[in-house]
């Protein structure tokens, strides 16, 4: 296969495959006696797989792509290195539909990727030149690209894609292969499924990550849960929050955003907060300072993080609850990309978990109500959302529930996990938890209780009117509304640190928290 390395480099201009799944998974495509199902991580260069392929094959490479926008980039970066690659959209002009058809139609078309979205694909205009090149033998590989928008159970299915199992179909002699980023086993699944694809040779990349350490603190165990995280923070950042590593915390709420930030900084470590109710400036500013290493620590909705790629990320705490387990794997995962050992936590507060839980229901009742009808597939979230709490209440390991659910085999942890670390401390924890909650839970209340076991009143929305919509970017709780009095607090305390530091040449703790607590104390485990 001397000539697919050749082709690597006058092509593409690489001197070698990103890795050796990418290589294995071209040479399986350009072998073309088997379908094929990747699923490697977004960034991964899944492209490259079904592009070489294409410049080495006879005919013409279908490649089919959800957005128009995608299409148009990766047309122009083909057409950049000279590679014939085209597109027929809704949105192309007449005439230049026109010379790409002519092309097809002719006897050896020069063209080697046609990009074409699923409706395009399925139109009835495109049925001739379908036909004509698959009767004419020059057809010769059906990629499908974010392939997950094909399944219900995934969070991005489009309609249209569902009709690509009728096209996979009427075209049996033609190797077809699927890629997609990391997907729960349930939505692989579902794609190998409604893609008919035969018998695949899947290339998926292992989801463990063994430098990644995942523990589960019960935040309201906690005496005070903002000094257990500054103590994680501080420790993750090997005691020396303004140089080396980095942290990211989670929060569901602008609110809260605010708050963790402002109690991290109080106690030391530099944290900006990062959400959609900044101004466009201060959040820009958030990022860039993060990014710099200016701040050590950024909370933020889950809004951060899309295409932030940073490599010294050395926690990632969660001080709510993901609304998945995907979700979480996604975000946890920002840790650590250097390979260096790296800390995820997650807060986890079975209040916080009713609350999630009421409005993932609350949002699906209400698609429903719109709809008219139930699905199967509604229950989607709720399971993704169940997988999610199941992770932080189950008695096992943290590394093979996610593997698991990803569809892997069990890991070999090696003590990255609190459970595989101290069974016992995991068990006690949930014990006191348990306690905890019939004292103080659902049951012992005299208050009536929603569907869920709490006040539907309390989070119908809140009083700003927010409702699930937005919950996973901005819904506010019900707390105290002195976030203008508390942002301006912040903003002094915050200055005064940055000179603080300033003064003394950054890299030393040269913060003295305002009250001198003894955090190992608190310390739950
Ligand atoms: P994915 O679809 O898996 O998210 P892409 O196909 O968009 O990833 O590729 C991500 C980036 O990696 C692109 O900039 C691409 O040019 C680059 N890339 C792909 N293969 C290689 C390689 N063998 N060597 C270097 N860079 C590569
Ligand atoms: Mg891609
Ligand atoms: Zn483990």
């Amino acid at each position: 296969m001397a000539a697919v390395e050749r082709a690597l480099k006058t092509h593409f201009g690489f001197e070698k495959f990103r890795s050796r799944q990418q290589e294995d998974v071209v040479k399986a495509v350009v072998r073309g006696d088997r379908d094929v199902f990747v699923c490697m991580p977004t960034g991964a260069g899944k492209s490259l797989c079904y592009q070489l392929p294409a410049m080495l094959a006879t005919g013409i490479t279908l490649v089919i792509s959800p957005l128009i926008a995608l299409i148009q980039d990766q047309v122009e970066h083909l057409k950049e290195l000279n590679i014939p690659a085209r597109s027929i959209n809704s949105k192309l002009p007449a005439g230049e539909r026109g010379q790409i058809l002519a092309d097809l139609e002719s006897e050896s078309p020069l063209l080697k990727l046609l990009y074409i979205t699923p409706e395009m694909v399925a139109s009835p205009s495109f049925q001739p030149c379908l036909n004509s090149l698959c009767s004419r033998g020059l057809l010769a590989c059906l990629a499908v690209d974010e392939a997950h928008c094909v399944s219900q159970w995934g969070h991005d299915f489009r309609p249209d894609y569902l009709k690509l199992g009728e096209l996979r179909a009427r075209l049996p002699g033609v190797p077809c292969v699927a890629l997609t980023a990391t997907a729960p086993k349930r939505v692989q699944e579902d794609i190998a499924r409604s893609l008919r694809l035969r018998s695949p040779l899947t290339f998926s990349t292992p989801v463990f990550r063994k430098n990644l350490n995942y523990d589960v603190i019960f935040r309201d165990l906690l005496p005070d849960p903002y000094v257990h995280l500054h103590a994680f923070a501080k420790e993750a950042l090997g005691g020396n929050a303004s140089e080396k590593g980095c942290g990211i915390v989670y929060c569901r709420t602008r609110e809260s955003c605010e708050d963790v930030a402002h109690r991290l900084t109080k106690l030391g470590i530099v944290a900006k907060p990062y959400h959609a109710g900044l101004k466009a400036g201060d959040r820009t500013e958030s990022q860039a300072d993060w990014m710099a290493g200016k701040v050590p620590v950024i909370v933020a909705t889950i809004s951060f993080g899309m295409g932030v790629d940073k490599a010294n990320v050395r926690f990632v705490a969660h001080w709510n609850l993901a609304k998945s387990l995907a979700s979480y794997y996604q975000e946890s995962g920002r840790a650590g990309r250097d390979g260096l050992p790296s800390s995820c936590r997650i807060y986890y507060s079975r209040k916080d978990r009713d609350q999630l839980n009421f409005l993932i229901r609350k949002e699906l009742a209400r698609k429903q109500e719109k709809r008219g009808s139930e699905k199967e597939q509604d229950k989607a979230p709720i399971l993704d959302f169940e997988a999610m709490v199941n992770f932080c209440e189950q008695e096992g390991c943290r590394h093979a529930t996610i593997s698991q659910f990803f569809g892997d085999q069990k890991p070999n942890c090696a003590s990255a996990c609190d459970y595989c670390r101290n069974p016992k401390l995991v068990r006690a924890q949930l014990e006191r938890a348990t306690a905890l909650s019939t004292r103080t839970g659902p049951a012992q209340s005299s208050e009536p209780r929603g569907p869920f076991g709490f006040d539907p009143k309390l989070y119908a929305g809140g009083k700003k009117g927010y409702g699930f919509e937005r919950y996973d970017e901005d819904w506010e709780d019900d707390a105290e509304d002195d976030s203008e009095k508390r942002k301006k607090e912040f903003g002094d305390l915050f200055k005064k640190q940055m000179s603080l530091r300033k003064v003394s040449g950054g890299p030393k703790e040269s913060f003295v928290p305002p009250e001198c607590v003894c955090f190992q104390m608190l310390i739950v485990h």
